[in-house]
């Protein structure tokens, strides 16, 4: 038996929400995408995820209006977040901040901070330094202490993300081999 895609709870904006994004791998993909994946290898290669059920992801990320997929012809498709994808980045932090705090005794394994001067952001995203809540394309995105580093041979968008970097800057590795 397959289970339904649609919660019987039709009166809970909760339940509607995770018909969104409440699928496995979907906020992995939404976070990929703040930490500036657009492309589906790149996607791909990061979750190591199978490739069917990532088109399925983004096909449907797509229809919400979460992504958007452009085709370039230089840069082929990307999937970008949408204004209102960019509005789950709080959804994305709480979950992040959830995880640090209760199974991440090392500390957070990711750092945010604000990219203007420095200062870290508290739980609800606001900057200690100059205590503005700090829009999204400036937050900073680094590993903290409780992160622990992967072999040295990970794929080049993981080391890309694995650096200090802004949130939704795009992630472009230069393919092996050339210059
Ligand atoms: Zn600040």
């Amino acid at each position: 038996m397959t289970l339904p895609s649609t919660y019987p709870d039709g009166n809970c904006s909760l339940a509607r929400t995770l018909e969104v994004v409440g699928e496995r791998w979907t906020l992995l993909i939404v976070r990929d995408a703040f930490f500036g994946v657009r492309r589906f290898g790149d996607f791909a290669t990061q979750l190591k995820i199978p490739r069917a059920v990532l088109a399925n992801r983004l096909k449907s990320l797509v229809q919400e209006g979460v992504l958007t997929r452009d085709e370039d012809a230089g840069t082929g498709v990307e999937y970008r977040l949408t204004a209102k994808g960019v509005e789950l980045w709080p959804v994305v932090r709480a979950l992040m901040n959830w995880g640090d705090a209760f199974y991440s005794p090392a500390g957070v394994r990711r750092a945010l901070r604000h990219d203007r001067d420095g200062g870290l952001l508290d739980p609800e995203g606001r900057c200690q330094d100059c205590g503005s809540v700090v829009p999204v394309p400036e937050v900073l995105i680094e590993p903290g202490p409780g992160f622990e580093p992967e072999d040295s041979d990970a794929d080049p968008v993981s080391r890309a993300i694995n650096t200090p970097r802004r949130l939704l800057e795009p992630i472009t590795p230069v393919p092996a081999g050339r210059p």
